[in-house]
């Protein structure tokens, strides 16, 4: 394809984008293709010759889209959003376009500096501490990393290393370092809540770490708070196990919960008080709610000051924040921790630049080397919205919800609210045939009401035109409605509602 060719398919393919996203509430939101339908479509072979862009973009509607389930569309409340927007879009263009393996500094200075600038400007924005910045008082700073699994697993591997470095005395060396660090890593445990994000279990399997659970209850919100962390803790203590990791979530993925941060800082000061050698690295988790930070009353309300006295923290701009993946924001308090524990040199990647100690080497933040200019589309994006622009769209999709709940609320003879709303999304489920929202008491008063929100939940996502996805809560089977997609309106909001409605009632008489 040369210049002129260029033109001319970019030109035809930004137009099918653009009547994509003009039209993308008449497609079905899931789709319904068997599995397999699209080896059926090709060729077996890559083509001998090269074929025109005119009967490849054809395929895009042809072949692709109905393997398409449309995360950008209004009637999409499943999961979380995955976000995207114009200027996002753009960002990938021109990454594409100067594509380059930007690990050190020099292999393109600009992806670097980008990057350390804008992550700046989102901490910033987030309302984190000082200590997350780039200039700081700690020299912390952030990276883009592909995915929030990915930063767990960074953060757990500086975690590591930490914990070895302030643990084994510095005098021990040979096999008698070998030997300790093979003992002590045999008895180190990574912890979590049952609500926390599956992949800080997968960091720790990654990582041959020991990994406890700790249940956490509708008393509480799902949350984590002070008494339940205390008796974790004394628990491992007991068993001579070594706790050296711990994540704390901002918006856990079932419901939404914010882990009590104050409460996680005061048990940990009982049991390994901050700065202490072996203290226990807190990561928080705000792959999705974090995207409200950028809203000042978000910041009071999750008391977002307080990660000043944890190690680590990452949001995904990828979900709720109008870029699209992947772009995983993760910062650390002292980024000495990731340079100790991810650099190894090797002859290849030296250079005068990186030699000199002037520059960031993002190499040495992060599990593979090469990386891609992925803060061009969050510069866009911030640039293009303003703080108030998102702002404005967190603010919108968050009062959706609320309205959401609040329908859902004026109707106890159909349902009941299980948790929320919280960050745009909240938990329900259906009432007995008999029940009028009264809390449920038997257990055959339970197995209904599973039995007719299953019903429910399989009969709304059948229409095609919206998308929940369920979770399951100390045995309640519960439905959850997100309204954080941008192409989201209240009009959706209430399409959504009243087919809920139309299926519970139909559902209660059948
Ligand atoms: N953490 C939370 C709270 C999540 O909800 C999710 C995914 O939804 C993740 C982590 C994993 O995100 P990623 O796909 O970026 O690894």
């Amino acid at each position: 394809m040369d210049s002129q060719g260029f033109r001319e398919a970019a030109i035809s393919s930004i137009d099918e984008i653009i009547s994509y996203y003009d039209n993308i509430g008449t497609r079905e939101v899931v789709s319904t293709v068997e599995p397999g339908y699209l080896r059926k479509l090709l060729p077996s072979e890559a083509p001998d010759q090269g074929e025109p862009w005119a009967d490849i973009q054809k395929d895009i509607e042809a072949k692709i889209m109905p393997g398409i389930t449309h995360w950008q569309h209004p009637g999409f409340h499943a999961f979380f959003p995955c976000a995207t927007s114009y200027p996002s879009i753009l960002g990938e263009l021109y990454s594409a376009a100067l594509s380059g393996a930007c690990f050190n500094w020099i292999c393109s200075p600009a992806v670097t500096e980008l990057e350390t600038v804008v992550l700046d400007w989102l901490a910033k924005l987030l309302g984190l501490p000082e200590c997350y910045l780039s200039p700081g008082p700690t020299r912390g700073g952030g990276v883009i990393q592909g995915s929030a699994s990915e930063a767990v697993l960074t953060a757990m591997v500086a975690a590591r290393d930490k914990y070895l470095r302030e643990t084994i005395p510095a005098e021990l060396d040979g096999h008698d370092r070998e030997d300790t660090i093979a003992h002590k890593r045999s008895r180190m445990v990574a912890l979590a809540t049952s609500a926390t994000h599956s992949s800080t279990k997968k960091a720790a399997i990654i990582l041959g770490v020991r990994f406890i659970t700790i249940p956490v209850r509708a008393a509480d919100g799902y949350a984590l708070t002070a008494p339940v962390l205390a008796a974790a803790l004394a628990d491992c203590r007991a068993r001579k196990l070594e706790p050296f990791f711990l994540t704390a979530t901002l918006g856990t993925t079932d419901t939404c919960a914010v882990d009590d941060f104050a409460g996680i800082t005061s048990a940990l000061a009982d049991f390994s008080p901050a700065g202490s050698p072996g203290e226990v690295w807190v990561h928080v988790d705000a792959a999705y709610a974090g995207a409200a930070l950028v809203c000042p009353e978000v910041q009071t309300a999750t008391n977002i000051a307080q990660v000043a006295s944890f190690h680590s923290f990452d949001m995904n701009m990828h979900k709720w924040l109008l870029t699209n993946f992947d772009a995983s924001c993760l910062y650390v308090r002292d980024r000495s921790w990731f340079v100790q524990a991810l650099t190894i040199n090797q002859a290849v990647y030296n250079n005068t630049a990186s030699d000199g100690g002037l520059v960031t080497d993002y190499r040495e933040w992060q599990i593979p080397l090469g990386r891609r200019f992925r803060s061009l589309k969050i510069w866009f994006v911030l640039r293009s919205y303003g703080a108030e622009g998102l702002r404005a769209y967190i603010r919108r999709t968050t009062k959706l919800g609320e309205e959401f709940a609040n329908w859902i609320r004026d109707r106890p003879d159909l349902f009941e609210i299980l948790t929320g709303p919280s960050f745009a999304l909240t938990v329900f489920r259906m009432v007995g045939k008999s029940g009028e929202g009264e809390a449920s008491s038997s257990s055959s008063d339970e197995e209904e009401r599973n039995a007719l929100t299953r019903t429910l939940y399989e009969t709304v996502n059948r229409s095609g035109k919206m998308w929940v996805t369920s979770t399951v809560l100390e045995g309640r089977f519960g439905i959850r409605m997100m309204t954080g997609v941008r192409t989201t309106e209240q009009e959706h909001v209430e399409a959504a509602f009243k087919a809920l409605v139309d299926a519970a009632e139909e559902i209660h008489t059948s």
